[in-house]
């Protein structure tokens, strides 16, 4: 699409500004649009830091450069189409992109924390059978700017700062490892949010080729590995991606990522009845993570249509007892926004079916 002047000279497309990581924003800024290079960190501050996504409310800039720029420059995080508050705080919300594909982000607050949970893709191919957004099939990859949107436009719909942010919403991070790792700078970069990489976590079903781009991406971003089995005959069937990286690829590169980083890994196992949660199970979980550093959370499973149903509490402290017994941290998570559907992938189905209905 171009964009007419009133005389009818066709002007170039805007640039999405969302997209570029620092480098670019300067090359563009000083090459193309010949601006001093204070200027162009002035218009990042006014996005990263005060969250204004409009050229024209940019006020340390000159009226003239404003209507300059208003044309060629587009900031557009994610449109807002629905925002759900559970009773514990947590958000959620839905956001509708610009070719209409519809995405959601989640906000937990802990305190004065808060943890952003974006997506990164539209939909999952993984296809775990657990999964909301598995089962609703894949549409496309995010962009970096698609990426960066959630978590600027939640800044400011929540009026403060984000301290944390994980990769856990729908879609699997490594397989938009491009996007992801171009977002993962752009948070990072102190002209931009300036957020500390360490403040940033990667949720994976355990693509082993993404965990070795991250070690050599060598920035101190954690990694939180789905585990949800512990032997590749049940994690075949719940997760099909454990065909093609099974556990014993999988447990070598987690000890590659610990020997490279010495970070300690976080292992969600999403609690199951009576599929992934006996007491001989959790002996196996035990076995396998053994000579790692981990910290396990054990997640009560959020029903998604009658396949499977939650362990009850009961279980869940037999399954942990083992994991005390053997030395292994663990966290059994309270649930966060159940009554919100949080878990992910699910509000954007139950709204796709809203829409049908
Ligand atoms: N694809 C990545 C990140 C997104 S899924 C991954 O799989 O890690 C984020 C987390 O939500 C994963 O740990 C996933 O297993 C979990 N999850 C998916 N469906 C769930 C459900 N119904 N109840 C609880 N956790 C669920
Ligand atoms: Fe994809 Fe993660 Fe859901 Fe599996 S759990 S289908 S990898 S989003």
């Amino acid at each position: 699409m171009k964009y007419l002047q009133s005389g009818g000279n066709a002007m170039e497309e805007p640039i999405i500004v969302l997209e570029l990581e620092y480098n670019q924003w300067l090359d563009l800024c000083t090459e193309k649009f010949g601006l001093q290079r204070y200027r162009t960190d002035q218009i990042c501050q006014w996005i990263y830091q005060k969250k204004v996504f409009n050229i024209a409310d940019m006020t340390n800039l000159s009226k003239e450069l404003r209507e300059d720029l208003v044309y060629k420059l587009l900031i557009l995080p994610p449109m807002l189409v629905r925002q759900e508050i559970s009773k514990d705080g947590t958000r959620k919300f839905l956001w509708q992109l610009r070719d209409g594909e519809r995405i959601e982000s989640v906000l937990l607050s802990h305190g004065n924390h808060m943890t952003a949970c974006l997506s990164s893709q539209v939909g999952c191919p993984l296809a775990c059978s657990f999964c909301a957004t598995g089962q609703g099939g894949f549409v496309r990859n995010l962009s970096a700017g698609e990426i960066v949107g959630q978590f600027l436009a939640m800044e400011k719909i929540a009026g403060m700062d984000i301290n944390n942010i994980v990769f856990m919403g729908m879609g699997e991070p490594f397989l938009n490892q491009e996007a992801l790792f171009k977002s993962i700078r752009i948070f990072n970069d102190p002209k931009m949010r300036g957020l500390g990489a360490r403040h940033m976590t990667i949720s994976t079903s355990g693509i082993v080729p993404g965990i070795q781009a991250l070690i050599k991406l060598q920035m101190p971003v954690k990694l939180s590995v789905s585990l949800h089995a512990t032997n590749d005959e049940l994690r075949n069937k719940l997760m099909p991606v454990n065909r093609q990286y099974p556990l014993g690829a999988l447990v070598d590169a987690l000890r590659e990522y610990q020997t490279a980083t010495g970070d300690r890994i976080t292992i969600e196992y999403v609690m199951i009845d009576k599929v992934n949660d006996l007491v001989e199970q959790a002996y196996e979980l035990a076995t396998l993570l053994n000579g790692l550093s981990v910290y396990v959370n054990l997640i009560p499973y959020n029903p998604v249509e009658g396949r499977f149903k939650r362990s009850s509490a009961g279980r869940i402290k037999a399954f942990s007892a083992v994991l005390s017994e053997m030395n292994i941290e663990f966290e059994i998570r309270r649930e966060k926004g159940s009554d919100i559907n949080a878990a992910c992938g699910q509000l954007r189905r139950r709204d796709g079916k809203d829409a049908k209905n």
